[in-house]
């Protein structure tokens, strides 16, 4: 019998070899695989059913067109994409994104780190991700209407309450959710459950725009509790300034931490004062501006235009990368270290490379990786589903709780796994091992349930033939 050592490399070789140019998505499964080697190790009947091989093909992957008019009435076309990844333990669910630098690459890597992480929040929810290459920046909102309408026009043909529930990610927030899901309504009828992420006056849930920064900083709350530490008094730096790091700087403060950085796509901004939260809300989620307008306004505040919010060389104990995959190379990670960051996790997701990761093990970093550490989204998106279900609106309390109780059992998850195979401190292993754990189990349980329906199919043949 092959060995669990041969049988990963055997398989990540293929890939290698099948997805060439695929840069971000063979960085995902290099990443992943020599993970769960020692859990293979121990558990040889998945490798006899070959199911790191099957779960590592998307069950589907669909790509169209999708033609808008702008403004002047000019046709564009942009290129629209779901990947429908594996869906062994319930619908596939997983966030758009708009962005010009999508491709089926970044689709292909974040639906399947999007398995592990809805394996994960121990809810029944399958991996998917999609979105488009369209560039929301600088378009009306008209435009932006236009272009989810078409979009919708197509995506509405493969998803569905049980089927797969998208959801937002970068360059889709509340508006972008409304205006598809308006749009799902008027080609499907009503049907509540087929997007999250949906604005509070038409079923969206309590808290679900802050869930994924809250949940990172969780996340981390846990691990300082179990180190006998807390956010009070931490420095803390942060990148980007959407969604994930706007609530994340919120819940930092809340916990007694500062938070000193944020950065956008053109520079990042230095406020040792800590940073505004309110001020930061009104320039970029209510005026939609970008972050030289908070600098116009914040004295303290220093923006630095065109570098990296990680080449800043300043003392500081966690930080939370939370723009967009890659922003941490190995020298990014040095300089993390250098500046005496105890604790790196991502609410992005794969923001470190994986070089960056190995620096920042070899130095003692605790590194928590986005499949678990930014799980808190999808956590209340799944809850969210559930409340449609009952048609019902939980309350902020509620879920605020459920979503600090399910970031706790990931993050204990994580640990207790990473300890079982001797690597406490490893809590990438530990996530991947615990999510692909949960999804074998079952894609080993559907594969023993086909084989018997063919063979019962067999045995009818049979019959037939010797009938004839
Ligand atoms: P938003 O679109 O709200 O914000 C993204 C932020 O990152 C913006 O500040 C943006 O700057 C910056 N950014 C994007 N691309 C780049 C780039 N290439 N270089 C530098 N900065 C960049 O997205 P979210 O906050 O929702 O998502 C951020 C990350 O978190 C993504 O990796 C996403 O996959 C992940 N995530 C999001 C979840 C969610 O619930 N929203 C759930 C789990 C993970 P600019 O405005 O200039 O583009």
């Amino acid at each position: 019998m092959t060995n669990a050592t041969e049988y990963v490399q055997a398989i990540q070789e293929k890939l290698h070899q099948k997805d060439q140019g695929q840069e971000e998505f063979l960085q995902a499964i290099d990443e992943f695989m020599p993970t769960v080697m020692s859990f293979l190790d121990t558990h040889p009947e998945y490798i006899e059913k070959n199911i790191l091989e099957l779960l590592t093909e998307p069950e589907r992957v669909i790509q169209f067109r999708v033609p808008w008019q702008d403004d002047e009435g000019n046709w564009r076309v942009n290129r629209g994409y779901r990947i429908q990844y594996n869906s062994a333990i319930g619908p596939y669910k997983g966030g758009l994104r708009f962005h010009p630098s999508v491709n089926l690459s970044i689709l292909k890597f974040l639906a399947f780190e999007q398995i592990f992480k809805n394996s994960l929040t121990g809810l029944p929810i399958g991996g998917g991700k999609g979105g488009s290459d369209f560039d929301p920046k600088g378009k009306s909102d008209n435009e932006i209407m236009r272009f989810c309408q078409s979009f919708m026009l197509e995506l509405s043909k493969h998803i569905g309450p049980s089927i797969d529930v998208p959801a937002g990610d970068i360059g889709v927030g509340a508006r972008e959710i409304g205006y598809l899901f308006g749009e799902y309504k008027r080609l499907k009828k009503y049907d509540t459950g087929v997007l999250t992420g949906k604005p509070l006056d038409f079923w969206g849930s309590k808290i679900r725009t802050e869930a994924t920064g809250y949940g990172l900083v969780y996340y981390v709350k846990h691990l300082l509790n179990e180190e006998k530490d807390s956010f009070n008094q931490k420095t803390v730096f942060v990148s980007g300034s959407g969604n994930v790091a706007i609530y994340a700087i919120e819940k930092v403060q809340e916990l007694g931490g500062k938070v000193v950085t944020c950065s956008d796509s053109s520079g990042y901004i230095y406020d040792p004062e800590g940073i505004d939260v309110k001020l930061l809300k009104e320039v970029k989620e209510i005026n939609r501006q970008r972050l030289t307008e908070y600098a116009n306004q914040r004295p303290s505040a220093i923006y630095h235009a065109g570098e990296s919010v990680w080449t800043l060389k300043e003392k500081a104990d966690i930080a939370l990368p939370c723009a967009t995959q890659n922003e941490i190379d190995e020298s990014l990670a040095e300089i993390l270290v250098e500046n005496g960051i105890k604790i790196v996790a991502e609410g992005a997701n794969m923001p470190c490379t994986v070089k960056a990761v190995s620096v920042l093990h070899e130095a003692g970093v605790w590194y928590c990786p986005g499949k678990a550490a930014n799980a808190g989204g999808v956590a209340v998106s799944a809850l969210e589903m559930s409340q449609n279900v009952q048609r019902l609106t939980w309350e902020r309390e509620q879920v605020d709780e459920q979503l600090d109780q399910i970031m706790e059992t990931i993050y204990h998850t994580c640990r207790q796994t990473a300890a079982e195979y001797g690597d406490e401190k490893n809590l990438l292993l530990g996530a991947n091992v615990a999510g692909f754990e949960k999804v074998a189990k079952a894609m080993a349980a559907e594969s023993k349930k086909k084989k018997m329906k063919l063979s019962w199919k067999y045995c009818e043949h049979f019959v037939y033939l010797l009938e004839k």
